[in-house]
Formats: structure tokens, C-alpha cells, sequence
């Protein structure tokens, strides 16, 4: 599954336990989509992504090149969402696993990234090949490949969390 990132102005028109229009009213001063028929208050909480920066020796970390929208010919870490029944680092090292082939080792975590009006939180863990074999391609992405930062396709790269990621993995790799 993809990081995708909904449109800034979405919000669900249904109630997801009854199906009937929701509408918007405010809750103890904050603006809530509340359903008329059943009461359930539908809160907007953020979704929680997992993303990887994999060290894959000399200075190079891996990326993948998107086939699919968002980001659509664009590069991203290797990631996605984080499903109910797993941790967040099971997420992260099954998206690997999917997109890439490689297996990884976590090694603890990089940053956590959210833009408003974004609904995604992006939890970046750093890590280590423990197995598996890189993919050239998958499901989700016509190329993968390991870059060093004078490499990084950094105009042609899908979203905020991944740049900032790169941006603070090089900056401490080279602090004192
Ligand atoms: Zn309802």
C-alpha cells in the first residue's frame, strides 16, 4: 500500500457505522463530523505511515521509483501505511520486503514527519540489508535503486517526508 496523500480539503461525507450524512458541528469548541442518525462522532485523526531509509553501504541509501499516483515517476523511501494487527515497525519492514526484496534490520528511528493539512504521519526508521534480494522493479515501482547524496534526484522526489528524511540522514552523517 502506497503513501497516499488526500487532497487537502477531504472529508468523509458518510458515516462509516451507519452510512447516514454526516454533518458538521462543534464539540466541546472543536469542529467535529458528527452523524444525525446514530451519534457517532467521526473523528479526523491522522493515519500513520511507516517509511524505511535503508544504508546500503558506501554512503548510499535506497529508493524506489513510484508506479503508481501519488508521486507517479517520482521517488520515495520504501514504505506505506501501517494496517490494524501490526506495529508500525512490522509496517515498515513488510513494505520493504514488498517493494524492495530486501529484508531489513531496524535501527531505531530517524524522525516522525506530518504537514498540515496532511493526513499522514510518516514515522522514518533507519536500517540495515538483513536478508532477501533487491528487486529491480514490483508492483508499486518501475525501479529501484541505492544513491549517494550527490546522486538524489532531488526534484524529482514524491513527497515532503521523504526529502526532509534524506535532507537530516546526510546532515548528521557528515556532523562532527
Ligand atoms: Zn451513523
Amino acid at each position: 500500500m502506497s503513501l497516499g496523500i488526500r487532497p487537502p480539503g477531504f472529508e468523509a461525507r458518510f458515516c462509516e457505522a451507519c452510512g447516514g450524512r454526516l454533518q458538521r458541528r462543534s464539540v466541546l469548541g472543536h469542529a467535529r463530523l458528527i452523524c444525525p442518525h446514530c451519534g457517532y462522532v467521526m473523528y479526523q485523526n491522522l493515519r500513520v505511515g511507516a517509511s524505511v531509509l535503508v544504508d546500503m553501504g558506501q554512503d548510499a541509501v535506497l529508493l524506489t521509483r513510484r508506479s503508481i499516483n501519488p508521486g507517479f515517476g517520482h521517488w520515495v523511501l520504501p514504505g506505506g501505511y501501517a494496517e490494524r494487527g501490526e506495529t508500525v515497525a512490522d509496517a515498515a519492514r513488510r513494505e520493504t520486503r514488498e517493494e524492495t526484496g530486501l529484508s531489513v534490520a531496524l535501527e531505531g528511528v530517524l524522525d516522525v514527519y506530518a504537514y498540515r493539512p496532511s493526513a499522514v504521519a510518516v514515522v522514518v526508521y533507519l536500517a540495515r540489508p538483513a536478508g532477501g534480494t533487491l528487486l529491480s522493479e514490483s508492483d508499486e515501482c518501475f525501479e529501484i535503486r541505492a544513491f549517494v547524496e550527490s546522486d538524489i534526484p532531488w526534484d524529482q522526489i514524491a513527497f515532503g517526508s521523504t526529502r526532509d528524511a534524506l535532507r537530516a540522514y546526510f546532515a548528521r552523517r557528515v556532523a562532527p
